[in-house]
């Protein structure tokens, strides 16, 4: 029979490239057809063959309380009914600007835009037109969303900056980018000797979220704090995947370290599109219209997306909203963990709040090299032998995992047996 994922994706093919609107949507690191999804709820949702699968993707993080929570879905009814868009400030982008700032302290002002990428281009700005200086240090395997200064991988030296990696990305915009390994704080270290004095900021995943999961070291991000102040850079935290969902507080209450500037996103939309970036009073004061840092949106702070956002906000501050969800992602890693082991197959696993990585390895990596050491193979046989019994990873080999606070003990359990039996085929 013909499933009704593959007609949709021959017609998709037609009219949008790739058939997908984000390219990893399209299953190219994995082969197959993707899912086109038709409904979710809690934490399932349905393809258009009406198959059910366990999601641990969550919109690639934001569903932290699960799909169509009655409590968020009531918030986007309400603020739908009196308005879609007005283009004038609303009373629910103070609420919501007074919610982060309270959440997260090293944020004393914040802006509200539509997507991650908006929220880590503005910061970059901002710092650049706060340092007057043109260079910016990231880490090879952080994705900070796709403006043009940050799709950039390392160059042929160390120390040499980067090649774009995308076309259409200008040599004269990556010819200030300067990408390190993550984890090494000796680098960065070089790094500032030679050049400090000319670094506008460090942007960085404080936890990584796009090389698969992988852990800052307290060291990597505290000698990264002590050169920015030492040589007058601005510190980016990029936390629009680690925000409210590693902690209420994110990878930064984690690690007790205090960024100039932090990009938000996913969580803070409930899964409508708002982003942030905000921190340091004196340096969002450069923002316009009271500074000469330009930005703008007409979407920006969008009522309905500010209501699903504020819901989810308060859903997460449920006592013990944390505990929960970090043991339910401890307990999948565990039992995935012990399923490999059973059956012989080199697999580790890692997680984090809400977030984990399953690496076909024998250690968890902590760089993006080790990290692509790993057996992508054996992941995309995994991948869809669980795809196959219902349960819906990343498609891809380097992405983390997301759990929501609806997938409890049974939802879990049953992943793990679905696991055992996709260990057993692989060991075949
Ligand atoms: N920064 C990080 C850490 C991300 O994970 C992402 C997206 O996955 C972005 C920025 C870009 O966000 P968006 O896709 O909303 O533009």
């Amino acid at each position: 029979m013909t499933s009704n994922n593959d007609i949709l994706f021959a017609r998709a093919q037609l009219t949008t490239p790739g058939g997908v609107n984000s390219p990893v949507r399209a299953f190219r690191s994995v082969g197959g057809t993707p899912r086109f999804v038709t409904r979710a709820h809690g934490p399932y949702f349905w393809d258009a063959d009406d198959k059910r699968y366990t999601d641990y993707i969550g919109s690639w993080g934001p569903a932290i309380v699960g799909h169509a929570h009655p409590v968020v879905v009531q918030a986007v009814q309400d603020a739908a009914a009196n308005g879609l868009s007005f283009g004038a400030p609303t009373e629910g982008e103070v609420l919501m600007a007074e919610e982060i700032c309270r959440l997260v302290p090293s944020i004393e002002q914040v802006r509200l835009v539509s997507s991650g990428t908006e929220a880590t281009m503005s910061a970059l700005r901002l710092a650049r037109g706060a340092t007057g200086r043109d260079k910016i240090i990231k880490f090879e395997g952080c994705y900070h969303g796709h403006a043009d200064s940050l799709l950039v991988k390392a160059g042929s030296g160390l120390l040499t900056f980067g090649n774009p990696t995308s076309a259409g990305v200008p040599q004269d915009f990556v010819k200030h980018t300067l990408v390190l390994d993550y984890n090494n704080p000796e680098q960065l270290e070089d790094a500032f000797r030679d050049m400090g004095d000319e670094i506008a900021c460090v942007i960085v995943e404080p936890v990584a979220g796009n090389m698969n999961l992988i852990k800052a070291t307290p060291e990597f991000l505290s000698t990264m704090r002590r050169l920015c102040t030492q040589y007058g850079a601005i510190l980016i935290f990029d936390e629009v995947m680690s925000g409210f969902r590693v902690a209420l507080g994110g990878a930064q209450s984690i690690y007790g370290i205090v960024p100039d500037l932090t990009a938000l996103g996913k969580v803070i939309g409930g899964g409508l599109p708002v982003a942030a970036f905000g921190g340091r009073a004196d340096l969002m004061q450069q923002m316009s219209p009271v500074g000469a840092v330009y930005q703008a949106g007409t979407l920006s702070g969008n009522p309905v997306a500010v209501a699903a956002g504020m819901a989810t906000l308060k859903l997460i501050q449920v006592p013990g909203f944390y505990e929960g969800l970090s043991a339910q992602t401890l307990r999948l890693v565990q039992g995935l963990t012990a399923a490999a082991e059973s059956h012989g197959i080199a697999f580790c696993a890692d997680a984090i709040g809400g977030m984990f990585g399953m690496y076909f390895s024998a250690q968890v990596p902590v760089n993006f090299a080790e990290m692509m050491a790993s057996d992508k193979t054996r992941f995309n046989t995994f991948f869809h032998a669980m795809l196959d019994r219902g349960v819906y990873f990343a498609p891809a080999a380097f992405e983390a995992g997301f759990v929501s606070a609806q997938h409890d003990d049974a939802v879990i359990d049953a992943t793990i047996d679905a696991a055992r039996s996709a260990f057993e085929e692989l060991a075949l």
